[in-house]
C-alpha cells in the first residue's frame, strides 16, 4: 500500500484508535457516520483523513485508500468535489443551522451548500459522497437536531464523519446514531521515546504529542508560568492580587479553542491544573480548584475575581 501524506501521523499513542479505524474501513460500507474524538494533539485530524480517504478512493486496497487514482490525487490538492468539510465559522465560532440545512433565508457567511443539499445526489467520482463536520461540538441546537435526521436516514452513497476536542459537546441522540472512535492520550514513555527524551519541564506539562509541539513552539511562557507558580508557595496572602495580574497576564500566550480571552484563560487554567497534578501530588484539591475556576470562566464568569479566588487559595495552601 502507497501511503498518502493527508496529515503526518502523531509520534505517539493512538494504537487503539487507529486498529478501531482499520477495522471500520474493512468492514467497508455497514459502517456510515463515525464520531472520532480526542484531546487536541492526539492525532484525531489524522484518522478523519485516513477514513474520508478511503472511502473516497475509487481502488481502494484492504480498506486503505490507494494514494494513487485520481480521487486520492484530488483530495490530497484539497479539490475533492465529493467531500464536504463544515467547520464553525464567524465571530462566534459556530455551526449554525445553515450549514446544515436550507435556512430560507440567505446567509453571507456560507460559503458550500447545505450538508442536506450536497447529500441529495450521489457522488460525481468518488466512491462515496463524504461530509466532515469539523468540531462538532460548536454545532448550534437547530444544526443539531437536523443533523439527528439525517444521520437516522442517510442515503446509502453518504458517510458523514464527526470530529470533536470536547465529546461532552455532542448530543447523546448523535453519539448513539455514530460508531465511536475515542483518541487517547499517549503515555509518558511513549511520549518521551517518540520524542527522543523529555525535559523535566515538558514531563510537567506535555500530555500529548500536540502538547508537545506546542510547548517546544514557545517553551519561555511555560518556564515563566512555572516560575509563578512554584513561588507561590513563598508568598504572603497579601500577594494573592499580584500573583493573579501576573498570571493573567501570560494568558494571551496559551491558545485555546478559538480567539477569545476566555478560551485563553481557560487554557492557562489548564496548563495550571497539569503543573498542580504534576507537582503538587499530595494536594489534588488544588488542581480541582483550577479546574473548577476553568469551568465558571467558561461559564462567563469574571476572569479577575476568579483568578483572584484562586490564587488567594493557591498561596494559602502551597505554604502549608
Ligand atoms: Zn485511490
Amino acid at each position: 500500500m502507497s501511503s498518502i501524506a493527508f496529515e503526518p501521523k502523531p509520534i505517539a499513542g493512538l494504537k487503539r484508535a487507529d486498529k478501531t479505524v482499520d477495522q471500520i474501513l474493512k468492514t467497508d460500507f455497514s459502517v456510515q457516520s463515525v464520531l472520532v474524538y480526542g484531546p487536541p494533539g492526539t492525532g484525531a485530524t489524522y484518522l478523519v483523513k485516513r477514513l474520508i480517504g478511503s472511502w473516497l478512493c475509487k481502488t481502494p486496497n484492504e480498506g486503505q485508500a490507494c494514494g494513487s487514482c485520481s480521487i486520492c490525487r484530488s483530495f490530497e490538492n484539497g479539490r475533492a468535489v465529493d467531500l464536504l468539510h463544515v467547520k464553525p465559522i464567524g465571530a462566534g465560532r459556530l455551526i449554525r443551522v445553515s450549514c446544515i440545512k436550507d435556512p430560507g433565508t440567505q446567509d453571507k457567511e456560507v460559503d458550500h451548500p447545505p450538508v442536506l443539499e450536497f447529500l441529495r445526489s450521489a457522488p460525481l467520482m468518488a466512491r462515496s459522497k463524504v461530509v466532515w463536520i469539523d468540531k462538532a461540538d460548536r454545532l448550534v441546537d437547530t444544526a443539531s437536531h437536523s443533523l439527528l435526521k439525517l444521520l437516522e436516514e442517510l442515503p446509502p452513497y453518504a458517510r458523514v464523519v464527526l470530529s470533536t476536542n470536547h465529546i461532552g459537546g455532542i448530543l447523546d441522540t448523535i453519539r448513539s446514531r455514530c460508531l465511536i472512535v475515542a483518541c487517547d492520550l499517549a503515555t509518558q514513555d511513549e511520549l518521551d521515546q517518540a520524542a527522543g527524551g523529555l525535559s523535566e519541564l515538558e514531563r510537567v506539562f506535555a500530555k500529548s504529542p500536540g502538547d508537545l509541539a506546542e510547548m517546544r513552539s514557545d517553551p519561555a511562557r511555560f518556564i515563566e508560568l512555572a516560575r509563578l507558580l512554584s513561588r507561590a508557595q513563598s508568598l504572603k496572602p497579601g500577594a494573592a492580587l499580584r500573583l493573579s495580574e501576573d498570571l493573567r497576564n501570560l494568558a494571551p500566550k496559551f491558545p485555546g479553542v478559538d480567539d477569545s480571552v476566555r478560551s485563553h484563560n481557560v487554557a492557562l487554567l489548564e496548563a495550571i491544573a497539569q503543573w498542580l497534578i504534576s507537582t503538587q501530588k499530595e494536594k489534588s484539591h488544588l488542581a480541582i480548584a483550577a479546574g473548577d475556576a476553568a469551568k465558571l470562566i467558561n461559564g462567563n464568569g469574571n476572569p479577575g475575581l476568579i483568578f483572584d479566588a484562586f490564587c488567594a487559595k493557591l498561596i494559602l495552601e502551597m505554604s502549608r
